[in-house]
């Protein structure tokens, strides 16, 4: 009997689907906005029916034996298959996802955070391809990751860990939305670029970056400091400098902690890769440990948007 898994990758703004062969072929995928306008349960509703006209359709006729996998931002209770507390949809706090999903698809069902689909998707068709032991890092609005170890994804007591983004780096350093202070996130995510950026050109007098009036300023985009840098905007390349630098403190605590073989980097603040890799290997030669840091490969994730669903079909996979 044939089987397919079926990826699902419930992100802020957009999900996306795809059928996937055990092998990791994708045979179809498709990808809708994320409505919440109906709050979050009603999303949920939706999701469900979208899934089971996607299975009918894109296998339809075949004897085939079918996996879901899901990939959902934000922290999951494994053990008990619980949402806690997702950013983009709040009022799903404490929503037995797991539960839900088998009750009403009645197909094998495997969930996981978006941040260790995304590592586990570059692990098994992307550019940590073969690796073991690998970290995965993305950096988006927030920065998320996870931590594959002698293959398996570690999950913690609870599932809630590798939470690389929550890594202290300055005790000192400001406010994470996770109520901490200095983690990576502030310094690596895109809203930490904004913020080291408008700090940045406060202290230059208001130099730099395309000369905006202090009005527009407030609402400059990580995109934007990417652009000003391309342009050789002596503020954004110093921002990514820094924000490089600090990368490498975090990729120093994985390396020293873990070991891994690869460190796999995608999001959408890594287009920017020219811009901070120099001073993120930089860091990370310097201050790994010897023996780890010899052979760490730091690279760019290949998967792009696919990652999270290729991710969530490989739990589907390994479900047991
Ligand atoms: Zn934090």
């Amino acid at each position: 009997m044939e089987q397919y898994l079926v990826g699902v990758d419930v992100g802020g703004t957009n999900i996306r689907m795809g059928i996937v062969t055990p092998e990791g072929h994708v045979l179809k995928k498709i990808q809708y906005p994320t409505d919440m306008s109906l709050g979050g349960m009603a999303m949920m509703e939706g999701l469900v029916s979208k899934i089971k006209d996607f299975v009918r359709e894109g296998t339809r006729g075949v004897h085939s034996e079918i996996r879901i996998g899901i990939g959902v931002a934000g922290p999951i209770d494994m053990r008990r298959g619980v949402l806690i507390a997702p950013p983009n949809l709040p009022d799903l706090h404490g929503f037995p996802l797991r539960e839900f999903l088998q009750e009403k698809i009645s197909l094998p069902t495997a969930i996981e955070n978006d941040a260790n689909a995304f590592t586990l998707g570059e692990g098994w068709k992307g550019a940590a391809r073969g690796a073991l032991n690998y970290c995965g890092i993305t950096l988006g609005t927030g920065v998320g990751g996870g931590i594959v170890v002698a293959g398996k994804i570690l999950h913690g007591a609870e599932g809630l860990g590798g939470e690389v983004g929550h890594m202290v780096l300055n005790p000192e350093g400001p406010l994470c939305g996770c109520g901490g202070k200095g983690c990576l996130e502030v310094y690596a995510s895109g809203n930490g670029i904004r913020r080291m950026t408008l700090e940045a050109i406060e202290k230059s007098g208001g130099k730099g970056i395309v000369h905006k009036s202090k009005e527009d300023l407030r609402k400059i985009t990580s995109e934007e400091v990417f652009e000003a840098a391309q342009k050789g905007d002596e503020i954004a390349l110093k921002v990514f400098n820094d924000m490089g630098s600090y990368l490498g403190l975090g990729l120093v605590n994985l390396v020293n902690l873990f070991n891994p073989e690869k460190i796999v980097i995608g999001g959408k603040v890594s287009r920017a890769w020219d811009y901070f890799i120099g001073s993120t290997t930089e860091v990370l030669h310097q201050r790994a440990m010897k023996g780890q840091r010899e052979k760490v490969e730091i690279v760019h994730a290949e998967c792009g948007d696919d990652a999270g669903m290729l991710g969530a079909a490989y739990t589907a996979l390994k479900l047991e």
